[in-house]
């Protein structure tokens, strides 16, 4: 009965656009739908269940889970499917919908990203994908099975007392769907990749509204260009162990002692694959101190691995939560949900001291800049990862991505500033040192030749271009992909929010 009114009313609209030009034709459909056509459309079709309005307690639910609170817009409904059809369903309506009007629309699965309009959308439908969110597992060929909606912690409670383990997110409210577009460094990534690339099959609906399946088989082209449409990942598992891990915190004066361990790490061309590390200088008002921490995390259960065995020299530590626990527990420390404004920006670079030292000098004139001028509560972390030739190998040997990777033969430093406050009226504060701080950074990097092009684009921010990062020729097959499969550029033109390829 919904496909019939929907039909119906779509003949209609049909018939009356033939007489009328295209601005006679909106503002038609604006007094035929005051509301919102898009939205009344989607409740004529066999999703109505799934759509919420504002005021509605599923739609104040969606918005407040946002991770960033200026990412919370106000879309004229919000549409939450259950399934990959319905899914589909969502797509072919609002596409069909557009033929009238364009009704533009935004994805979201756990809604983590910090950057307003990219799993958002003000006068537009947000699709929410939090309800996909289940995970199963098949222990004839140790695959699990994992919705995009879902959030990590959810993602390994299952797995570990099957005794099964994945390659997913370090904090556990972070959600699969966006973790996995960007490729996903997880604790595991020295010893098994980038996240993406343990993905044995993507679960994808295309523009046209079909289903498909990417895999090293079926749609191969889609399956490597992928991250793109939407997802339901397949994931190969591997054994659950407790991993050693923690934070351990030591006074901002040991900031040269680690960023000298950290560069001897990183270009250590024996790293055992075990050893993640994530070093990071901070500050917050919560806890006022200015620190440098180290994120030690060994993927077997062995305290006080050698692989970090320069930093124990580094004494006088203020707190150590190391120990031996299991990856839900390990996430759960690195897990956050906020009520702040945040910011996000990434840059590459050499692993060179000089250049380390030298987004110290730039941290600590930002600190100094920010705690005089900040009010409310605030935190600041500017942290520095391996990106490592482990990824790289990992990633060919299942296949390949198309993140470029293959051009770098030597480790770098991946570097993210994670800025976060919150008062609305301190975001130009807040935003403009970040940008000076990176900028900083960036022009130290060009002018020592230490610069490194690679952009990771889960941590970047709206200005920055991580695709085109990516290199020309990855560039030129998501293109060539994107056309393929969505041959109109429906995607490209109704959701208008992330990082596009039609945007390089
Ligand atoms: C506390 C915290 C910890 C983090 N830890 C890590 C980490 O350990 N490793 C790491 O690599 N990154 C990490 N990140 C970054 C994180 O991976 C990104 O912010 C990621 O985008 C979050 O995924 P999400 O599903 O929550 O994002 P969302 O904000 O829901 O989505 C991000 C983007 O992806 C699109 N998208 C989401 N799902 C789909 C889908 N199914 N189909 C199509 N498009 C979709 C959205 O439209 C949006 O543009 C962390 C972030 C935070 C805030």
């Amino acid at each position: 009965m919904f496909r019939l009114s929907f039909a119906l009313l779509a003949a209609a609209l049909v018939n009356f656009s033939q007489a009328q030009n295209e601005s006679e034709i909106e503002s038609a459909v604006r007094f035929l739908f005051p509301d919102s056509y898009c939205c009344t459309v989607l409740t004529l079709s066999p999703v109505a269940k799934h759509v919420a309005f504002p005021g509605q307690s599923l739609y104040n639910t969606s918005v407040d889970s946002y991770f960033d609170v200026k990412s919370k817009l106000t879309p004229n409904c919000i549409v939450q499917p259950t399934s990959a059809e319905e899914v589909a369903t969502t797509v072919k309506v609002l596409t069909a919908a557009s033929l009238l009007k364009p009704c533009k629309f935004a994805v979201r699965s756990g809604g983590h990203t910090p950057i307003p309009g990219s799993n958002d959308i003000e006068d537009g439908v947000t699709i929410d994908l939090q309800h996909m969110n289940s995970t199963t597992y098949n222990a004839h060929t140790q695959v699990a099975s994992i919705g995009p909606g879902g959030r990590w912690a959810g993602v390994y409670s299952t797995l570990e007392p099957l005794g099964r383990m994945v390659a997913g997110g370090r904090g556990s409210t972070v959600g699969v769907g966006g973790y996995l577009i960007g490729g996903g460094i997880s604790h595991f990534a020295p010893r098994v990749g980038l996240s993406c690339d343990n993905v044995v099959n993507f679960q994808v609906v295309l523009a046209s509204g079909r289903i498909v399946n990417a895999n090293k088989n079926t749609n191969a082209d889609l399956f490597t260009a992928l991250k793109v449409n939407y997802i339901l990942e397949v994931k190969k598992t591997f054994e659950n162990e407790n991993l050693w891990g923690g934070i351990v915190t030591y006074p901002a004066s040991t900031a040269d002692q680690h960023f000298k361990s950290f560069v001897d790490f990183g270009l250590d061309p024996n790293r055992d694959p075990n050893a993640a590390l994530i070093v990071f200088q901070g500050y917050s008002t919560a806890s006022p101190t200015n620190v440098v921490r180290a994120a030690f995390d060994y993927t077997k259960p062995v305290a006080r691995p050698d692989a970090y065995k320069e930093f124990y020299a580094i004494t006088n530590n203020i707190s150590d939560t190391t120990k031996i626990q299991p990856m839900s527990a390990v996430a759960a420390e690195f897990g956050s949900t906020t009520t702040s404004r945040v910011q996000f920006r990434t840059l590459s670079f050499k692993l060179d001291l000089a250049t380390l030292q030298e987004t110290a000098r730039l941290y600590e004139i930002m600190l100094a800049e920010i705690q005089a001028k900040a009010s409310g509560s605030w935190r600041i972390s500017c942290l520095h990862q391996v990106w490592s030739t482990l990824y790289t190998a990992n990633s060919t040997a299942r296949g390949g991505n198309v993140l470029g990777m293959e051009r770098y033969t030597e480790n770098f430093d991946m570097y993210q500033s994670y800025l976060s406050w919150s008062e609305a009226k301190d975001d130009e504060l807040f935003i403009n040192q970040g940008l000076a701080l990176t900028n900083g950074i960036q022009k130290f990097t060009e002018e020592h030749d230490t610069a490194v092009e690679y952009l990771y684009l889960n941590y970047a921010d709206k200005d920055q271009d991580p695709l085109s990062a990516y290199g020309a020729d990855k560039v030129a097959f998501m293109k060539k992909v994107a056309k393929k499969y969505d041959p109109l550029g429906i995607y490209q033109r109704l959701l208008p929010g992330g990082f596009r390829i039609s945007n390089v």
